[in-house]
């Protein structure tokens, strides 16, 4: 196992943390598939509303690919289909079977009787041996996952898209921290599920030779058993896990700027599609806030928000990401690569003399309050501390960007509409870790910023 070294990133320890506990959640009334956080999907639905669909049944593709399939993770019927601006599909939400009075029309399994115990009538897709995978051709392997709605768990970069079946990628990293500093621990994600790992390195060496699998250090000591499948273990700070970074710290050639990754969930749970044909439902998520309990659940994917954080009052957000995650509206739905829901504190009040407070328990990376003097966790809530304002060309953006980027310029460039600079300061290595924005004594969104400018790029070229 190699160590990578990264020097850059949000080093402090922040409260609410998730522990290592699980709890299984009972099946919610509705489910939906969300088109929200597929990043540059041009959907189309191939169901309508009423419409009974069994676990597997595709609800939508992408016109892009059309083999592409985003499936129906229960069994039930088609309650409504929401639409945003311009029509753009949101969710497709599913009343699950066991909650539907009615007879259900008569293609569904007639043993899914109320009493029998069973949720899901499941399509059945061909499945793969346990051995030889070396001998699949490579073709069939794209067709099952394309069908079988888990072909987008693969990721291209530098857009993050969904990975060109027709290349060849160089490298292929595995993420067992997943995305986010909340993201479930991986010994709750791998445990009992070594053997669907091991079959899914196995599927992805059929892609490329040079597979990474990443580790946070602070995980190791609690994956025994596993640590050979390990082949580079970093830094403990947010995001040194994430694939971006690693990859950042790794390439050497221009070619490595097109490699894949894929979460270690997302590993097994195509394993497990391809093994057993059945599209599997369940998700694991962590739900944290300040001084509650911080269990990891075990949910049917698309579950609804509500459910999961309870009803809070108007003096809390919901995110998906402590740094760059999506505000989340309680009554919508988990999405496809949604993992954690951060309930923050909405706190706008403005603090008298703020400035001259000592800040013993406030999180800053300047140095600014005393709080630095102390490794305790600190907290963190949604107040801004400020109005945007010109950039004073302080360099803290700089100073904490873990794949070495000026964001700054990166910014100016972007807003004269040079995108060949933009590009020739990086802007394509961005990981969009959010740190940069945070750190902004200015309140500039530059994470933002970037990160449109990177699709506006990518969808030119598209
Ligand atoms: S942190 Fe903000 S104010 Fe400072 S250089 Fe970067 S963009 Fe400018
Ligand atoms: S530019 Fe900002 S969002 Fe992008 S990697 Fe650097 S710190 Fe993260």
């Amino acid at each position: 196992m190699e160590n990578i070294k990264i020097l850059k990133g949000f080093k402090t320890r922040i409260t609410g943390m998730p522990d290592l506990s699980v709890i299984q959640m009972p099946d919610p009334e509705t489910i939906a598939v969300s088109a929200l956080d597929i990043p540059y999907i041009r959907p189309k639905l191939l169901v309508k509303e009423n419409d009974s669909v069994k676990t597997g049944t595709p609800l939508f593709c992408d016109k892009r690919n059309k083999c592409i399939s985003y499936v129906s993770p229960a069994t039930g019927i088609v309650k409504k289909i929401v639409f945003g601006d311009r029509r753009r599909l949101q969710e497709v939400v599913i009343a699950l079977y066991k909650n539907i009075d009615k007879n259900l029309d008569k293609n569904l399994d007639k043993t899914l009787d109320k009493n029998s115990g069973k949720t899901d009538d499941f399509i059945q897709f061909e499945t793969l041996p346990e051995t030889d995978v070396e001998k699949i051709p490579r073709s069939k392997i794209i067709n099952l996952l394309q069908q079988g709605g888990l072909w987008q768990c693969l990721r291209e970069f530098p857009s993050r898209d969904t990975a060109d079946e027709n290349h060849a990628p160089p490298m292929i990293i595995v993420s067992l921290n997943g995305n986010d500093l909340f993201s479930p621990h991986p010994k709750v994600i791998i445990e009992n599920e070594t053997s669907f790992f091991e079959f899914g390195l196995k599927i992805l060496k059929q892609f490329s030779n040079r597979i990474i699998v990443t580790s946070r250090k602070s995980s190791l000591d609690m994956l025994n058993g596993f640590k050979d499948h390990i082949t580079h273990a970093v830094p403990d700070f947010y995001p040194s896990w994430d694939p971006a970074v690693v990859l950042y710290q790794l390439k050497k050639t221009r070619e490595e700027n097109r490699s894949w990754c894929i979460t270690a969930e997302h590993l097994i749970l195509i394993a497990k599609l391809l093994l057993t044909g059945r599209y599997p439902v369940k998700r694991v998520v962590t739900v944290t806030r300040k001084n509650d309990k911080k269990p990891h659940l075990i949910i049917r994917q698309g579950a609804p928000v509500q459910g999961l954080v309870g009803h809070l009052s108007d003096k809390y957000i919901i995110t998906t990401g402590r740094f760059n995650g999506r505000l989340v509206d309680p009554k919508s739905h988990m999405g496809f690569f949604e993992n954690t829901l951060n309930i923050i504190p909405d706190n706008h009040k403005e603090e008298l003399f703020g400035f001259i407070q000592p800040g013993l328990s406030k999180s800053s990376v300047s140095r600014t309050f005393l709080s630095c003097l102390s490794n305790s966790p600190k907290d963190l809530d949604a107040n801004t501390h400020g109005e945007e304002r010109a950039c004073i060309n302080c360099g803290y953006c700089t100073s904490i960007c873990p794949v070495d980027l000026a964001p700054n310029f990166i910014m100016k460039a972007l807003f004269s509409d040079d995108i060949e600079d933009a590009l020739s300061y990086g802007l394509l290595d961005c990981c969009r870790c959010g740190l940069c924005s945070y750190t902004c004594p200015s309140k500039i969104e530059l994470t933002k910023i970037l990160s449109d400018g990177m699709e506006a790029h990518y969808k030119d070229k598209e």
